[in-house]
């Protein structure tokens, strides 16, 4: 019996360790509860873990087994856990953030240690890892020359055209432990577990609160595998056909909404692509050419392709900081100097509570708290609000985001923040400011998905909230005076931040 250690993973379908594990059976399924990692996560997805976890738990009562739920350091509680049910080896898909590296080489140097042994001389425990979270492992697609790829469009190139893994199959209730030798296993761990600090249970979970975490203000979704694949068979009707045409609009909400499921492994990846083989296999038989028939030069099938190079895109984060695990809180883009960012605590505190005066950037904000999420477009707008109007670190809307999104990802969220900073890979140019008076009418012309979260600026015509900046102050008065004034004029931050970028870049 060996143990399989799930942790951003969290499901038996197209799971590849899990897979490899129960091809030699009998797997012992587990999770831990690991405190040095729940301080780094806010609590919509902790909330979104828990829930998940109970999901995943119910996936294996239903195949007669359990999961077993360990609270404590995995480096302590692994070996312990191996120890009891006499394995070879400990099995666990790779995780690829620095933090995550660092914590599976110190719980593989215990288990190679036995740490778990009680007996005089103890025995080494074997690791098996593999990829499971991509559709492409991080080193396996690089430059002719060899070279991770710092750009997009060709790393794209050559991620779009590489064969793709079919799903993995689903382990068979024979080849998981049964539930009455876990409930076994847990009492003769915990009884060997005698620091006080760690401990196991068989399908118990916490509560958020026992987790010293508070409760969330956003409403809960659908967690687990069912919300997961809920979600994408909402999104296969119609919504991928659409993707490509509207994507950028906020209030269509066309958009998948996989990024925590993808996050935490409540689906797998080859799963989802083998979703739009399907979907393209029905773009190209015309089958989707009535549900885009009123949009203008709407293409089905490049749609779909849309929607592949979004997870390119997530792969594509995911190796720039799988070999740049520093920028995580570094710049990966250096300027000859440092980039000169403000103080600035109360336009901080009004930008994250949504009361700029610039109404998508505040909606976008808003959205964050009431949802935990934010649509993709508004994320580039309100970090690029922070960075350029406020002058603000990209670090600290960072740090807000992970402790709002129920998505937060290391890699895409640092991804996303060095982008619109241009401090990133393949970042924005740092002249190509955004507008976000523009970005505003462009995206939301009829300010539906800005008076859907300001309701200050419900029932006011889109004209005078797209040049709110402009207008006088009796005006804005007038039409909306609840709305905050603007906390900083666009044109005049742009010429700052314009400067301050040059200076940086040793020009001023
Ligand atoms: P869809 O449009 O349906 O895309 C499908 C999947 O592709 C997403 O679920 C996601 O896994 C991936 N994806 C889509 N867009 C991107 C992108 N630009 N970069 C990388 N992967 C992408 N995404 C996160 O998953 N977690 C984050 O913490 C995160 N933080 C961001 C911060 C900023 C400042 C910005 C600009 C973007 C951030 N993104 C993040 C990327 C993107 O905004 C979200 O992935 C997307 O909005 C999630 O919605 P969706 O699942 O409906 O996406």
């Amino acid at each position: 019996m060996d143990p399989f250690w799930h942790r951003r993973d969290l499901r038996v379908t197209d799971n590849v360790g899990l897979s490899a594990a129960a091809d030699r059976g009998p797997v012992v399924p587990c999770f831990v509860l690991d405190d040095a990692v729940l301080e780094h996560a806010g609590p919509p997805r902790v909330r979104y873990l828990l829930a998940s976890l109970a999901e995943l738990r119910d996936a294996y009562r239903e195949r007669g087994s359990d999961l077993i739920v360990g609270r404590g350091d995995p480096a302590e509680i692994l070996p312990r856990l191996a120890d009891a049910v006499d394995a070879d080896r400990v099995v666990w898909n790779r995780g690829y953030s620095g933090l995550a590296r660092e914590r599976d080489a110190r719980v593989e140097e215990s288990l190679a240690a036995g740490d778990g042994a009680a007996a005089a001389a103890p025995e080494a425990i074997d690791v098996e890892t593999y990829h499971d979270a991509v559709l492409h492992d991080p080193d396996s697609i690089r430059t002719n020359k060899g070279d991770p790829y710092s750009v997009f469009t060709y790393y794209w190139k050559k991620w779009r055209d590489r064969e793709k893994g079919a799903p993995e199959t689903t382990p068979s209730e024979e080849t998981l432990c049964d539930a009455e030798t876990i409930a076994d296993v847990v009492a003769d761990v915990t009884s060997d577990l005698q620091s006080g600090d760690a401990t196991i249970a068989a399908g118990t979970l916490p509560t958020i609160t026992d987790l010293g975490v508070a409760e969330p203000e956003a409403d809960p979704i659908p967690a687990g595998t069912p919300g997961a694949r809920d979600r994408l068979e909402s999104f296969l009707e119609s919504d991928i056909f659409r993707y490509e045409a509207l994507r950028d609009v906020p209030a269509a909400s066309v958009t998948s909404e996989l990024s925590q499921d993808l996050s935490f492994g409540t689906i797998g990846p080859r799963e989802v692509y083998a979703a739009t083989e399907d979907a393209m296999a029905r773009a190209e038989a015309g089958g989707a050419d009535g549900i885009v028939s009123d949009l203008e030069d709407a293409d089905p099938v490049s749609s779909v392709t849309e929607f592949r190079s979004q997870l390119a895109w997530r792969e594509f984060y995911l190796q720039v900081l799988f070999h740049n695990p520093e920028t995580v809180s570094r710049n990966y883009k250096t300027y000859e100097n440092s980039i000169d960012w403000r103080e600035d605590p109360d336009a901080l505190a009004a930008w994250k509570r949504g009361e700029t005066g610039y109404p998508i950037v505040d909606a976008g904000m808003r959205q964050l708290r009431a949802e935990a999420f934010m649509h993709n477009r508004v994320r580039m707008i309100v970090a690029s609000f922070l960075t350029k109007d406020l002058l603000l670190d990209w670090r600290a809307g960072y740090a807000h985001f992970r402790e709002h999104l129920r998505d937060h990802d290391t890699a895409n969220d640092v991804g996303g923040w060095q982008w619109a900073a241009s401090t990133g890979t393949d970042a924005q140019p740092y002249f190509r400011i955004f507008n976000p008076m523009t970005q505003g009418e462009r995206y939301d012309p009829d300010a539906e998905y800005i008076t859907t979260y300001v309701p200050e600026l419900r029932g006011v015509d889109p004209d005078p909230i797209h040049s709110w900046h402009e207008l006088d102050p009796e005006r804005r008065e007038a039409v909306a005076p609840e709305y905050p004034e603007p906390i900083v004029d666009h044109a005049q931050r742009r010429e700052e931040a314009l400067a301050t970028f040059e200076a940086a870049r040793g020009e001023a």
